[in-house]
Parts: C-alpha cells; sequence; structure tokens
C-alpha cells in the first residue's frame, strides 16, 4: 500500500502487437496496457504501465518493491523476458505480491513457474461465442458478477489445461465450438497470491466488457498483500529450551536413544 492508503498497480504488456497489427491498437488505443489503465482507473488505485522495451522491463527492484499488485499480459515474446526478471517477480511474489496473469501469460516464463507446469492447452482463433460460468459465487472476485455472461468473439482455449495441482478454479468456460476451459483460477505461492483470467486476446473487445473489467478489478483488490516480507526468512535462534545433551556418534550413525 502506498502512503496515501491507495493500492499500487503495475500494468505489464509485452506491447509487440501493437506495434505491428493496426487492428490491436484500433481496439485498444494506447496499447492494452494503456487501455487497461484508463479502464481500471479508480480513486483506491494508483495505475502504471511498464512493458518490454523498457530498461529491465520496466520492473526495477524500485516498481516492483512499489507494486502491491502486478497484471501481465504477454504473448508473442514470453522468450524476449530475461530470467533475471522474472527471478525477481517471482521473488516479490513470495514476499507477498499479487499477480493477475491475462489471457496468452498461460505461456509467460512467471505463469509456468508459479504453476509449476507447461502451461499448456488447446486454442482455435475463429472468433466463437464464449460463455463463463461463476463456479465459485462466494469468492470476492466475482463479487456483482452474473452466474454466467457471454463474450461474442473470442479465441477458444480448450482443456487439458496444464496447471497447478492446487490451482483454484472460480470461473469456467463453455465455447461455442464444445470446449470447456478453467477461466479464472487462484493460486497462493509463498505469502503471495496470483488469479489467471482467460478472455483478452488481442485482435477482440473483450476488455471493453464490463464484467471482465469487474473481474479483473476485484481481482486487484483481493491480491492486494495483506502480509509482506522477505520470504522466506530464515534464521538460526537460540534455543528456548535447554537441549540435554546426546551422544553424537549415535545421532549421526542414525541411532537415536
Ligand atoms: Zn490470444
Amino acid at each position: 500500500m502506498s502512503k496515501d492508503n491507495k493500492i499500487n498497480v503495475t500494468i505489464w504488456n509485452e506491447n509487440v502487437h501493437e506495434k505491428t497489427n493496426s487492428a490491436v491498437c484500433e481496439i485498444y488505443p494506447g496499447g492494452l496496457h494503456g487501455f487497461l489503465a484508463e479502464k481500471l482507473n479508480s480513486p483506491d488505485l494508483n495505475i502504471r504501465t511498464a512493458t518490454l522495451d523498457e530498461p529491465e522491463h520496466g520492473l526495477t527492484e524500485e516498481v516492483l518493491n512499489n507494486t502491491d499488485v502486478l497484471l501481465w499480459w504477454g504473448h508473442a515474446a514470453h522468450h524476449k523476458v530475461e530470467d533475471a526478471i522474472v527471478d525477481r517477480v517471482q521473488q516479490k511474489i513470495w514476499d507477498g505480491m499479487g499477480l493477475v496473469a491475462l489471457h496468452s501469460a498461460h505461456m509467460s516464463k512467471i505463469f509456468c513457474r508459479l504453476n509449476g507446469t507447461s502451461g499448456k492447452l488447446h486454442w482455435r482463433e475463429v472468433g466463437e461465442r464464449e460463455r463463463l460460468w461463476v463456479v465459485d459465487p462466494s469468492h470476492p472476485i466475482v463479487a456483482g458478477l452474473p452466474e454466467h455472461f457471454e463474450l461474442p468473439y473470442e479465441e477458444m482455449y480448450g482443456e487439458p489445461f496444464m496447471i497447478a495441482a492446487d490451482a483454484k478454479p472460480i470461473i469456467i468456460s463453455w465455447f461455442e465450438g464444445g470446449e470447456v476451459f478453467r477461466s479464472g483460477f487462484t493460486l497462493q505461492r509463498g505469502y503471495g497470491r496470483m488469479f489467471y483470467f482467460r478472455p483478452g486476446h488481442e485482435t477482440f473487445p473483450s476488455f471493453h466488457n464490463a464484467n471482465v473489467i469487474k473481474v479483473i478489478g476485484n481481482a486487484i483488490r483481493w491480491l492486494k498483500p495483506a502480509y509482506r516480507a522477505d520470504y522466506p526468512k530464515t534464521h538460526t535462534p537460540d534455543s528456548l529450551e535447554v537441549i540435554s545433551p546426546k551422544d553424537f556418534k549415535h545421532v549421526k550413525a542414525g541411532i537415536i536413544r
């Protein structure tokens, strides 16, 4: 939290499609990062953006130390994200920072590391209807959402989705072509939490949808760190009780009397 009690949000975007496909900039003026910053704008949030081309991808120690929740949109340039920066992001999540991984971030280095999986899935890009179902209406991330809502044009993502076994689904999708998908799930890693949210293909207007923005906004507030510290914070403590002397020859041999 910042001194003014606002949640510090950093929206990271690889910003690659925006440079090569004019349709993306027509749908998302200012790029996906700039558009999301405007849509999510709220008095309780301090929002900044960062992109791949900036020094250290815009994710310096200082930026991440002052980020409560990081949003991540990447697709074509996952491999260009430097491992040292991914190490840094991972450490900050272990320390308590929140992460919202959007759409094709399912193959980003940070997503795969946090899940311990490949992040792979089936996909089809023809612009089909997606119906998103809330499967855990008790979760704050879906507060104010209907039982289900639809996006008229999206890329299909289908199961099996290679994610962590302890991922907790909150939203699942059905697609016009018949597939289903775990579209919204949470994970805890160290002191930090992440939320993956599926919609947001760069050539479809899903981030214009009020329910999609509501989910991302709710996620930011839910992911706000309640506790933040070096993880794991380890030390060699003095014993609280007197520890009786042992015959170390036997202990080391695995024979304890
Ligand atoms: Zn896509």
